[in-house]
């Protein structure tokens, strides 16, 4: 059984020092990134995979000034990019999300995760545990603890179609995908486990919690890549990859 479709949704971007992006750089330059999130339409309904970046940046680059991340981090989203309107383009209200994917709960990817009230929000023990009542997690809505967080340890079939697997190493208990489409086969989803083709392939190393672990799990992607051979592999904010299209309203 599989995904009838993998939706690639923009939602929006933000400029991040070169040095996370590549350690071997030096700091001091900032370098803008695609934030993405993807909604999978399975025979269980639509599943979303994170949640973009927080309501709280919508045309509010100077979010973090005054604050340790000023000039390291400035996001750019516009009131388009919120997980309520990048939905509604698509056809859906956040009522119609069956479950919620959070590959770790970052900025830019756990920021609307207080849109999905009612909704499982699938996450690894890891990443919850270091993410609550920690402030390195800002900010406030990627960490909300009333939410009907569903927690898992390890790799986890989700629904047919949809097998989540742990990679650690970016975050504490950062998490991939692989969906298998109708129309693409296999498509693995890297989230940040590697945030460009450029770490993935070069073992280039990025900004990560553990880079050790980090590299251990692409490591272990490497092996599975050889046994499924996805036709698509996509990365967590790779710019190469973002001009490439593919995105809404095409689908994987
Ligand atoms: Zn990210």
């Amino acid at each position: 059984m599989t995904v009838k479709k993998l939706y690639i949704l923009s939602v929006g971007s933000c400029e991040l020092d070169q040095s996370a992006v590549n350690r071997n750089l030096p700091p001091g330059k900032l370098v803008n990134m695609p934030v993405w999130s993807f909604l999978l339409e399975t025979d269980d309904g639509p599943i979303l995979i994170d949640t973009g970046m927080p309501d709280s940046f919508v045309n509010n680059p100077d979010y973090y000034k005054g604050t340790k991340r000023e000039g390291r981090l400035v996001p750019h989203m516009l009131e388009s990019d919120t997980m309520v309107n990048v939905l509604k383009r698509v056809g859906y209200r956040t009522d119609d999300i069956k479950a919620v994917i959070s590959s770790h709960l970052h900025l830019d990817h756990a920021g609307g995760n207080g849109h999905f009230r009612n909704t499982p929000i699938i996450i690894q023990r890891a990443e919850f545990d270091t993410a609550m009542n920690n402030e390195d997690y800002s900010p406030i809505e990627c960490r909300l603890p009333d939410l009907q967080y569903q927690i898992i340890d390890g790799d986890y079939d989700l629904v047919p179609g949809v097998k989540i697997l742990s990679t650690p190493g970016h975050s504490p208990g950062h998490q991939s995908v692989i969906v298998t489409t109708e129309k693409s086969g296999p498509v693995l989803l890297t989230l940040d486990g590697a945030y460009t083709k450029h770490n993935f392939e070069n073992n280039l190393p990025f900004l990560s919690f553990d880079p050790e672990m980090a590299a251990k799990s692409i490591g272990h992607l490497k092996e599975l890549i050889q046994e499924i051979h996805p036709k698509v592999i996509f990365f967590g904010h790779d710019n190469n990859q973002a001009s490439k299209g593919r995105t809404f309203p095409d689908f994987l």
